[in-house]
């Protein structure tokens, strides 16, 4: 079976591999086709295809939003945009820039908490000029010992409604969802069993969702059965991946180990290729 690996992270944000060492394990794992999906973020794309020509591995331009619906932060996945459209260059310079301002909101408060840490060590632990995110600020407090783990950072200090956390500038997931259409794009609910109010599912896809991602390294059996049905029943598009940002099963990257067939992503290119087509009309 050809496998295609839909959703893996980059050191463009919050993942432990540049782009470059993701084809290679995609390569090496023998993975068909990987979708690179960072947060907010479409820079780790040209790298990833300009090394895959060397490669039996094919790359999917992606991109994966981080949105609000009500109260709750949503993932949104895009697959095939256009990563040179100018709304989605445009956006991804905002959040880009509006990280970085948090990010120097909460060193502050963490500072005011008595920790020792200045933004410059942040940007030191992001290789490659990726965008910033918490994880990188978890990872510096967990290196200088004021913290055993990332997660307790999370628990105790940066996340929500913890001593040192801040909000940041988030689409609405509808607009998450029109910026994608708009960039030739279709667009996702990423790993939906983790969103806390199942109701919210059924409003997203109202919003006029083209997928759901039913296959996920944090689903359950049932949840993949669950999100599948639902898929069917709303006639929307089935993905799946790994969501790989640094797990490691004895040495190697989970990466490719949560996938659709080769075959089934076709289902996804054919309609991305159709709404393109509408959108062109519209536009003459
Ligand atoms: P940000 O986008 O900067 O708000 O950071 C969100 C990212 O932090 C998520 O995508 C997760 O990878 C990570 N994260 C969120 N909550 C936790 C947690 N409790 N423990 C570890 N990592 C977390
Ligand atoms: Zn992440
Ligand atoms: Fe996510
Ligand atoms: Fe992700």
């Amino acid at each position: 079976m050809k496998r295609v690996d839909l959703h893996i992270h980059t050191t463009k944000s919050d993942g432990i591999l540049s782009p470059a060492q993701i084809v290679e394990w995609a390569s090496i794992k023998g993975v068909h086709a990987i979708a690179i999906t960072d947060h907010d973020t479409i820079e780790g794309i040209e790298e990833a295809i300009r090394v895959s020509n060397s490669y039996s591995v094919s790359i999917i331009p992606g991109i994966e939003i981080s949105c609000i619906f009500e109260d709750e932060e949503i993932h949104i996945l895009g697959y095939y945009i256009d990563y040179s459209n100018k709304n989605i260059l445009k956006l991804t310079k905002v959040l880009k820039e509006s990280r970085i301002n948090r990010s120097k909101k909460i060193i502050n408060k963490l500072n005011d908490l008595g920790f020792d840490i200045t933004f410059k060590e942040v940007q030191n632990i992001i290789s490659n000029n990726g965008v910033i995110g918490r994880p990188h600020i978890a990872k510096l407090l967990a290196e200088k010992k004021y913290v055993q783990t990332v997660r307790e950072a999370f628990d105790k200090y940066i996340g929500k409604n913890k001593p040192a956390y801040v909000e940041r500038f988030k689409l609405s997931v509808q607009d998450g969802i029109k910026l994608i259409h708009n960039a030739g794009g279709i667009a996702v609910i990423a790993h939906p069993g983790l969103i806390k109010d199942e109701n919210r599912i059924f409003q997203i896809i109202d919003l006029g969702i083209d997928g759901i991602e039913a296959i996920h390294s944090k689903h359950s059996q049932y949840d993949v059965l669950k999100f599948s049905e639902i898929a069917h029943v709303n006639n929307l598009i089935i993905t799946g991946g790994s969501d790989f940002h640094e797990e490691f099963n004895k040495g190697i990257p989970i990466l490719g180990d949560y996938f659709i067939d080769f075959e089934h992503l076709e289902l996804l290119s054919e309609k991305a290729k159709s709404k393109k087509e509408r959108n062109d009309d519209h536009i003459v």
